[in-house]
């Protein structure tokens, strides 16, 4: 039965999705990436998120925080353009009058009562493809009413935690699966299982990434796979495309830093910057 097959994604299923760059490209044709999130104290996520979308290949990326995170945002990436919320310390109501190309949202975002009204609002009016993760996912769990508002293909990337409090407790394997793939068709929506085998899950499709390593389990590891899934969808990737390659070469980036760093010494920053080299490794 090819409906409940399970795709094992390597190195030959990604190639196919490549696009490579014409000689006469310019970053107008690599999208722009809007990266939402933050709160005083996890600038860091932002900033993390943002440049790895970049360094994905966006053409553009502009990141929207609180505004307690613009400074140390626009000294670290000068690369990055920054938009502030009204908010001091978290985000209380998002506006910005740019079309982005694609929507990151959740790193380091908080779970306030006033993020919440926030990302209500936003979500009603937003038309962009979106990237779910962190506590933007916390908050839909909070409140289910919310998911009907989500564009089809959205991507979510939960963590174990952040996917029990969405779906609620499972089993087994078998019963999280099962309970992802109902939820997958329900909202039509994408969820990528993060572990040490992540698993996409598409409706009843299911793929299995056979890269990573135990160096990633490490703080902001999952804030570099959200900027890479956006930067990607940000150059014309499908929203599937754009994680299952998005997936794969988080993973490969892992791998290759941890030849430099070891497994208890890696972080976060280092998959960001084996990036490149995980993208000529394809080749
Ligand atoms: P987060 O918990 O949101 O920071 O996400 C952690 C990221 O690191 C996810 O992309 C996981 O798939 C990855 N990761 C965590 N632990 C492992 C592991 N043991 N092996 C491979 N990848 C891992
Ligand atoms: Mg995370």
């Amino acid at each position: 039965q090819t409906e409940a097959a399970v795709e094992l994604i390597s190195k030959y299923e990604v190639l196919p999705f490549y696009q490579p760059r014409d000689k006469f490209s310019h970053k107008g044709h690599f999208g722009h990436v809007l990266m939402i999130g933050g709160s005083f104290g996890k600038i860091g996520a932002v900033h993390l998120a943002s440049r790895s979308a970049l360094i994905a290949g966006a053409g553009m990326v502009t990141a929207y925080l609180p505004t307690c995170g613009y400074t140390s945002l626009q000294s670290a990436l000068p690369e990055v353009m920054v938009v502030c919320d009204k908010g001091e310390k978290q985000i209380e109501s998002i506006t910005y009058d740019f079309d982005a190309t694609v929507v990151g949202i959740g790193v380091g975002i908080g779970t306030s009562e006033e993020t919440m009204k926030a990302f209500e609002a936003f979500l009603k009016t937003n038309k962009r493809p979106l990237v779910i993760d962190a506590d933007a996912i916390n908050l839909l769990a909070q409140n289910k009413a919310l998911l009907k508002y989500l564009p089809v293909q959205t991507v979510l990337t939960p963590h174990p935690k952040e996917l029990e409090r969405l779906i609620g407790e499972w089993h087994d394997d078998f019963d999280k699966l099962n309970k992802v793939v109902e939820f997958s068709k329900a909202h039509k929506v994408i969820i990528v299982i993060k572990g040490a085998h992540t698993i996409t899950i598409n409706g009843n499709k299911k793929y299995v990434n056979t890269t990573g390593n135990p160096g990633m389990a490490t703080a902001g590891s999952g804030d570099v796979l959200t900027g890479i899934i956006s930067g990607l969808i940000a150059q014309g990737y499908e929203p599937l495309a754009a994680t299952l390659f998005g997936v794969y070469l988080h993973g490969k980036s892992g791998d290759i830093a941890v030849e430099s760093y070891g497994y208890q010494s890696l972080i976060a920053g280092h998959i960001i910057d084996s990036l490149g080299e995980a993208y000529i490794d394809l080749f």
